[in-house]
């Protein structure tokens, strides 16, 4: 028997089975990769794991005694810790109080500073983190929590740990560190449950990879037997064949955008371009750029934007957000939980926000179109919900971002800006987002794609314009497509 074993577990959530009848063994001291598309259950697992959840039924056996652990504590005590994405820390407790909350060392009744402080220090050296245990944990990054975290762990006696899509708000060099440390970790025997979409970093970390799909178990095997290809094949259940978009087959029609010297001070500065009907324009440029800002202000929202910007031939003020919407315009924004859903609405209501002119009338909110529309846009992306009435907050990223993309569609804009259009989302749903984005373009809709990711903006545009320190660097058109020269352009050099 393996180290640690799931048999037959299952649980349930209120109109979904996110678990059923998974079993499968990890070997002690290895990093074992669980993947899916959203919401295959993969955090649901890892939580059972770490007793944040209890399974409805099957068993968990680690190092041959079965465990169930109820809650967090109960799990820890048992040597599972959790790597969570969400703030784990209280913010205004210094590293080490945090680090040491459990059993705060004290001196005849007082706490017993010195000895807390010497004790955390010793726990963050072990994890190679260099940051000062004084320092109240609100201050730390993103990164460093995450550290403080898995030092929390180790400190703990912690033998299994879960990663759950640890690197999703990382930086590359920061992902880097974490690496070296999951390295350290199994070196030192640590048993690693790793929850990534990220396939580079699942081949590089991991010994042994389980797929889930649909609340279901897949397959399990060692890395080095399986195939990227073939990873993602048993991840969706289908092949995902990279096409050439069909936008691309035809001549791109008439003129339904033109942004003459689109400037604004310490942003962006004289940026020019248009965009036919039925073509996608890639934008691409590195972190600050000013990629998102001009998306903003051609959608009125920069007050101190210039320039001109004609939708289908007709100006439309600058900095006017209701004469971008009337002429058109649409953007799906980057950071979706700020700006592009209300997280405390229902799946419908987002869906329809956009559009509420044209559900309401006299104030009413017509429910039977309502209905209608948010059915026709969400099935056709196959977002996943229980009911179109769950809260929107409920939902995996990737289905939160397809709704995202619904709630603009629904409005049926003739320009449509998509800012990251995939970002954090899997491979089944990026498939699936990009087919949708093309058709949208064969139907005649302008789009202008921006992406960090290259071979994403490659594969969609058909031609891309380069933005470097918010200057207009270049456009390539499809023919001179290549990842090297984009670079090169983006980053300055020559
Ligand atoms: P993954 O991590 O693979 O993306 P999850 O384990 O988060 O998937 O979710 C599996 C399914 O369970 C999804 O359909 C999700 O919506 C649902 N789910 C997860 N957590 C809850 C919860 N607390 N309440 C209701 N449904 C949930
Ligand atoms: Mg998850």
């Amino acid at each position: 028997m393996a180290f640690l074993e799931f048999q037959q577990m299952a649980k349930r959530f209120p109109g979904v089975q996110a678990l059923q009848d998974v079993s499968f063994g990890v070997a002690q001291g290895t990093c074992h990769a669980l993947m899916g598309e959203n919401g295959a259950g993969k955090s649901t697992l890892g939580k059972i794991l770490a007793g944040v959840y209890t399974a409805d039924s099957g068993q968990i056996v680690l190092d041959g005694e079965v465990i169930a652990p109820a809650t967090p504590l109960a799990a820890r005590r048992q040597g599972i810790a959790m790597v969570h994405q969400e703030l784990a820390f209280c913010p205004n407790l210094s590293v080490a109080e945090n680090l040491c909350l459990g059993e705060l060392p004290a001196r005849a009744g007082w706490l017993d500073r010195g000895t807390l402080r010497r004790r955390a220090r010793a726990l963050l050296d072990s994890v190679g983190a260099d940051f000062a245990v004084d320092r109240p944990v609100g201050e730390l990054s993103t990164a460093q929590e995450q550290v403080l975290q898995i030092a929390a762990a180790v400190g703990t006696g912690a033998r299994v740990i879960v990663f759950d899509e640890p690197t999703s708000s990382l930086s590359a060099t920061e992902s880097e560190q974490l690496f070296q440390l999951i390295g350290t970790l199994k070196s030192r025997g640590h048993t690693m449950l790793y929850v990534s979409h990220r396939m580079d970093e699942i081949f590089r970390l991991c010994d042994t990879i389980t797929v889930l799909r649909d609340g279901r178990h897949v397959v399990t095997e060692p890395a080095g037997a399986m195939t990227p290809e073939q990873l993602v094949r048993s991840m969706v259940g289908r092949s995902v064949a990279a096409h050439e978009p069909a936008h691309l087959q035809r001549p791109p029609g008439d003129e339904l955008l033109r942004v003459e010297s689109l400037s604004s001070p310490g942003k962006f500065a004289e940026v020019s371009f248009r965009v036919g009907a039925g073509e996608v324009l890639g934008l691409a440029g590195l972190v600050g750029a000013g990629r998102s800002e001009v998306a903003q202000a051609l959608l009125g929202l920069d007050p101190a934007a210039t320039g001109r910007v004609f939708v289908g031939g007709r100006e439309v003020p600058i900095g006017n957000m209701a004469a971008a919407l009337r002429a058109g315009l649409g953007l799906v924004p980057e950071d979706r939980k700020r700006q592009g859903l209300v997280l405390s609405l229902n799946c419908r209501e987002n869906v329809s926000l956009a559009s509420l002119a044209r559900f309401s009338r006299l104030g009413w909110m017509n429910r039977g179109a309502e209905n209608a529309l948010v059915t026709q846009y969400g099935d056709r992306l196959r977002v996943k919900t229980p009911s179109w009435e769950t809260e929107i907050s409920r939902l995996s990223g990737g289905n939160q971002q397809k709704l995202a993309l619904a709630k603009w569609l629904a409005r049926e804009c003739r320009v449509l800006i998509v800012d990251e259009p995939t970002r954090g989302v899997d491979v089944g749903a990026k498939a699936e987002i990009h087919q949708l984005l093309d058709e949208l373009a064969v139907q005649g809709m302008g789009l202008i794609v921006i992406s960090s990711e290259l071979p994403e903006l490659m594969a969609l545009s058909r031609r891309i314009l380069v933005l470097r320190q918010g200057r207009q660097i270049g456009e390539l058109g499809r023919e001179n497509f290549s990842q090297p020269t984009l670079l090169r352009m983006m980053a300055g050099v020559e």
